[in-house]
């Protein structure tokens, strides 16, 4: 899949005050971003305003880290998708955290998909078997689950327009450890890939399985980041750990360049 644009986007996750992720936005939207390469960053939701208004007159797009399913009302705490309008172009969807930490099950997730497609926001819906799921050989039916039913309520387009992050929740690390985790090989990721966009051929026809971005997420990293990009059918990274500093981040980006650039130079 030569020609598509390589997409770094990063997670922050619950790290960095207002000011802190001010100043880092302001750090990368000094940098030039290669041709073929879109990077997005998700601070907190406090963080997610300013962050936007600092990253305004440069490429770097925000991604919202969770957001309600309901347009308003009485839902102390929670910050609905309409409200993240104009603020964040992407939000994240059923992440292993919000899963796992936070309970949120396959059906609130589907109820975000839809949300998030209707106040215009894109969804990049976070997908990923456990360990002990992996280890009981479910891997491939957790993922066309998690997927049938987050996908079940858009259309052909929506879906074509989606993301999809492939996250093994057994390979995400703490945010330190990002290098020396465990994580799939690049093979297990195209199957992964290859199932994803198989499925989704299956409910929503060849155009949306071929439109969808897929990345993969857990523990990537500078020195594993070129080998992962290279995995054919796949879009990109979402990146936790190696994405809260400019040296641990910026390399990936760069190598997104470098792939993308190979790419093209095959396919003459
Ligand atoms: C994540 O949790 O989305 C993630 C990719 O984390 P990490 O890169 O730190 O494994």
């Amino acid at each position: 899949m030569s020609g598509r644009k390589k997409l770094i986007f990063a997670n922050w996750k619950m790290h960095f005050s207002v000011k802190q992720a001010t100043a880092f936005a302001k750090k990368l939207s000094e940098k030039k971003i290669d041709e073929g390469v879109v990077v997005a960053v998700a601070p907190a939701t406090i963080s997610l305003s300013p962050v936007s208004e600092t990253l305004a007159k440069c490429d770097i797009a925000t991604i919202a880290q969770n957001g309600y399913h309901r347009d308003e009302g009485a839902f102390t705490g929670e910050t609905s998708m309409p409200m993240l309008r104009g603020i964040a172009k992407f939000v994240l969807v059923g992440h292993s955290e919000r899963r796992h930490v936070f309970n949120e099950s396959n059906e609130l997730i589907r109820a975000k998909m839809s949300a998030a497609v209707r106040s215009g926001i894109k969804p990049i819906l976070c997908i990923g078997e456990t360990l002990m799921e992996k280890e009981h050989y479910h891997t491939s039916t957790v993922i066309s689950s998690q997927l049938e039913v987050g996908l079940a309520d858009l259309t052909s387009d929506e879906v074509g327009d989606a993301v999809i992050a492939y996250e093994p929740v057994w390979a995400l690390s703490n945010g330190k450890d990002f290098s020396k985790h465990k994580m799939p090989a690049p093979d297990d990721i195209k199957k992964a890939v290859d199932l994803i966009r198989g499925n989704i051929k299956e409910l929503y026809g060849i155009d949306a399985a071929s439109k969808v971005k897929i990345l993969y997420g857990g523990s990537s990293n500078a020195d594993n980041a070129t080998a992962i990009l290279s995995v054919n059918g796949l879009d990109g990274l979402l990146v936790g750990g190696a994405s809260l500093g400019v040296a641990t981040f910026w390399p990936m980006v760069e190598a997104a360049g470098r792939v993308y650039k190979d790419n093209l130079t095959d396919k003459k």
